[in-house]
């Protein structure tokens, strides 16, 4: 059987502790033998990561800008426990919030459905994926413990000297107050990565936000969307099918709690960060839940939601079989194999893609599955096996 081949190189990010070990798995057992690789490889592990003084992600995310499509592994981010444990020269910083400022990116969130597993809400058969805007508001708020009666104002000085005041309320006593802000550009960016990740998946995109009540921050939201819908993608969602839909944020609710599922839904910062956290919760499992960070100007990056499953990895050093869940991990591989094979035009590559996450879902569904899904599975008899046999199974499939 000839393999099949690549035109452009993949970013490959690696990463640390169990993810690292099923990473590697995973190529050995169901890339490699199917596909001639072309990979321009980046070691994200935090060793190297130290060795380099973080070099290696600012150049892992330059190459993601420059061949438009990386896949990458769960890394550490440093803590004060970390810092001894590696003996590192600095407490570097989460190398996914660098790749998402060096990429002006948005996460999308989704889950990854099996039959075995029902979602706590019985109507939803589709996946739900989240986009959180990652910029400002409460996140970079700025607070005052008011100590007693005074006034508040809100004042803007322009680098012209132009001055904006409002009064915020006169307190007759103590108190709380609160200014929070966001860009302009940073909104754009966001509806940008929203219409083109929309796109890229052909899903309706849902947005919401509290615009009746905050008729300028909020409204503004809603306005760059339209606007940039209007003028930029509305053509292009026509010829895909697929609407772009603004609805306030507690209709929105009301509503996805109701649908079948199938559709992207764009939030606000703290909206994102607290629905995201429910609907995961809902669809079962963070094993299963996938994730990819979309620039404005579509660039992708896959990877799983997950982290380095650490508890897992102390246990596989002491030499302990462990059963962690590769499903995410694999997708991530999936997702960045196909989007390469639809930029270069390579049907052999989108089809394995498919193929691949086609075996995985079958596996899962005959019953062979790691042991987080045997205490969530449902369906009839399941046996929980280690990561390694799980994967042969997958391989297997694959090759038949
Ligand atoms: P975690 O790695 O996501 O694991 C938390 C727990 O969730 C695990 O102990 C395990 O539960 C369960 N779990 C998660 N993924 C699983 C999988 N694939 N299969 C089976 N069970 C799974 O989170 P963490 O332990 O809080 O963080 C560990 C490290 O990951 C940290 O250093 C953190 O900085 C890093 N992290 C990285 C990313 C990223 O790179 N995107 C994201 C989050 C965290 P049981 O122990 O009950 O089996
Ligand atoms: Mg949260």
């Amino acid at each position: 059987m000839s393999k099949i081949k690549m035109t452009t190189p993949l970013v490959e990010m690696d990463g640390d502790e169990m993810t690292r070990i099923l990473w590697a798995d995973i190529k050995e057992l169901l890339i490699h033998p199917f596909v001639e690789l072309k990979s321009e490889y980046y070691d994200l592990g935090l060793p190297h990561r130290d060795a380099t003084k973080d070099q290696v992600t600012i150049d892992s995310a330059n190459a993601t800008k420059k061949y438009g499509v990386a896949v990458k592994c769960a890394t550490i981010t440093p803590n004060a426990q970390r810092m001894t444990e590696y003996n590192l020269h600095e407490m570097w910083k989460s190398p996914n919030g660098t790749i998402r400022a060096m990429l002006d990116g948005t996460v999308f969130r989704a889950p990854i459905l099996v039959s075995g597993v029902k979602p706590t809400v019985r109507t939803w058969t589709q996946p739900i994926t989240i986009a959180r805007h990652a910029y400002g508001d409460v996140y970079r708020n700025v607070e005052i413990d008011v100590p007693g009666a005074g006034k508040a104002e809100l004042v803007f000085t322009g680098e012209d000297g132009q001055e904006i005041r409002q009064t915020i309320f006169s307190f007759k006593g103590p108190g709380i107050l609160q200014g929070v802000h966001n860009l302009d550009a940073s909104i754009s960016s966001f509806a940008h990565a929203c219409f083109q990740y929309a796109l890229s998946v052909k899903q309706d995109l849902w947005f919401s936000t509290k615009d009746t009540i905050s008729k300028t921050y909020d409204h503004t939201f809603k306005d760059i969307f339209q606007e940039i819908y209007d003028s930029t993608y509305k053509a292009q969602f026509e010829a895909a099918g697929i609407e772009y839909f603004y609805t306030l944020i507690d209709d929105a609710v009301a509503r996805v709690v109701r649908s079948k599922g199938g559709f992207i839904w764009a939030c606000k910062n703290y909206d994102g960060d607290v629905m995201s956290d429910m609907v995961a919760t809902a669809f079962g499992s963070l094993a299963m839940m996938t994730s990819v960070l979309v620039s404005p100007d579509g660039k992708f990056e896959y990877e799983a939601a997950h982290g380095t499953v650490t508890r897992h990895y102390y246990k596989y050093l002491k030499g302990e079989e462990t059963s962690t869940n590769p499903v995410a991990t694999i997708f991530a591989w999936s997702g960045a194999l196909h989007k390469r094979g639809e930029l270069d035009d390579l049907p052999e590559l989108m089809a394995f893609a498919d193929k691949l996450e086609k075996a995985t879902i079958d596996t899962i569904e005959s019953g062979v599955m790691t042991k987080d899904l045997a205490l969530l599975w449902e369906g009839s008899e399941c046996q929980a096996v280690n990561s390694r046999a799980f994967l042969e199974a997958i391989a297997q499939k694959l090759s038949a």
